[in-house]
């Protein structure tokens, strides 16, 4: 699971999250709304380690982001350490980022054969099996610039998975997407909800796939969370005035 405590992250005078608490619980599906600019964006980065925290602690699965434990004492975290504690860790980016030069095999086995030194037959076996989940099996020997956005988000999404993350970070994995491609990757993440116990975080702007398959939804306004429950009482019921004011504009 993930737990957030006291995290603060600034950029110069920016204040984009203020003292963020929050947990997600191992196999929990949460996601993440908001207005643009609260700060949805950084807490997956953060988790990523892309940006690092000024204050507070991020925990993945029991380890702290920010130092490692030497002997008895506490000192800051180093790469390796940080490697291995992100290595639970999948994400899918709104840009899908496949690697243009390589077949859609190559884009899922490329990490597994140099991360995980799994042998070249392992890592297309488990590939294939993927592109098989994504709707793709038929799409191994294509190049990227073959395939339509969704087609590659959905490689892209293979692709983070055939790391065997134990936490999945979506972060607005539609957007960048044609309105027609859209539902084809949606389908594909309900297909990995339904079927896998991974925990997954996201943020998006599809209010019916985050009712679909999110366990929690907090709303986040200015860095905090305002409001949190369940995806029925959020988009039903919301209490808060920002997350109905929210939720107006948006649907
Ligand atoms: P959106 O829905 O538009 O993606 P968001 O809720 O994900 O918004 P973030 O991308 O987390 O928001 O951004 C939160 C704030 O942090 C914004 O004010 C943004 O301008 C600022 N910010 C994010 N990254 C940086 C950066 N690298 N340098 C400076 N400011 C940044």
């Amino acid at each position: 699971g993930i737990r957030f405590e006291g995290v603060v992250k600034r950029f110069g005078d920016n204040v984009v999250l203020r003292e963020l608490d929050f947990a997600v619980a191992p196999g929990e599906r949460v996601t993440l709304i908001g207005p643009s600019g609260s700060g949805k964006t950084t807490i997956l980065r953060l988790l990523m380690t892309l940006e690092k925290v000024d204050d507070g602690v991020i925990w993945v699965n029991g380890h702290p982001l920010s130092h490692m434990k030497r002997g008895e004492r506490l000192v800051p975290a180093d790469d390796k350490y940080l490697h291995k504690v992100r290595g639970d860790i999948g994400m899918v980016f709104q840009q899908f980022n496949l690697f243009p030069n390589m077949s859609v095999l190559r884009n899922v086995t490329e990490a597994p054969v140099h991360v995980l030194k799994l042998s070249r037959d392992e890592a297309n076996e488990r590939a294939r099996g993927l592109l098989d989940l994504v709707g793709l099996a038929d799409k191994a020997d294509s190049h990227p610039a073959q395939l339509s956005g969704g087609q590659q988000q959905r490689v892209a999404i293979a692709r983070a998975l055939a790391m065997q993350p134990k936490i999945l970070l979506l972060d607005e994995v539609t957007s960048a997407l044609d309105p027609e491609l859209v539902a084809g990757v949606l389908d594909v993440l309900r297909d990995i909800a339904n079927e896998t116990d991974i925990t997954m975080l996201c943020v998006t702007h599809e209010m019916g796939f985050a009712r679909d398959v999110s366990h929690r939804v907090l709303m986040f306004d200015q860095g905090q969370i305002v409001e949190e429950g369940s995806p029925e009482k959020i988009f039903s019921e919301p209490e808060n005035q920002r997350t109905q004011d929210f939720l107006h504009a948006v649907l």
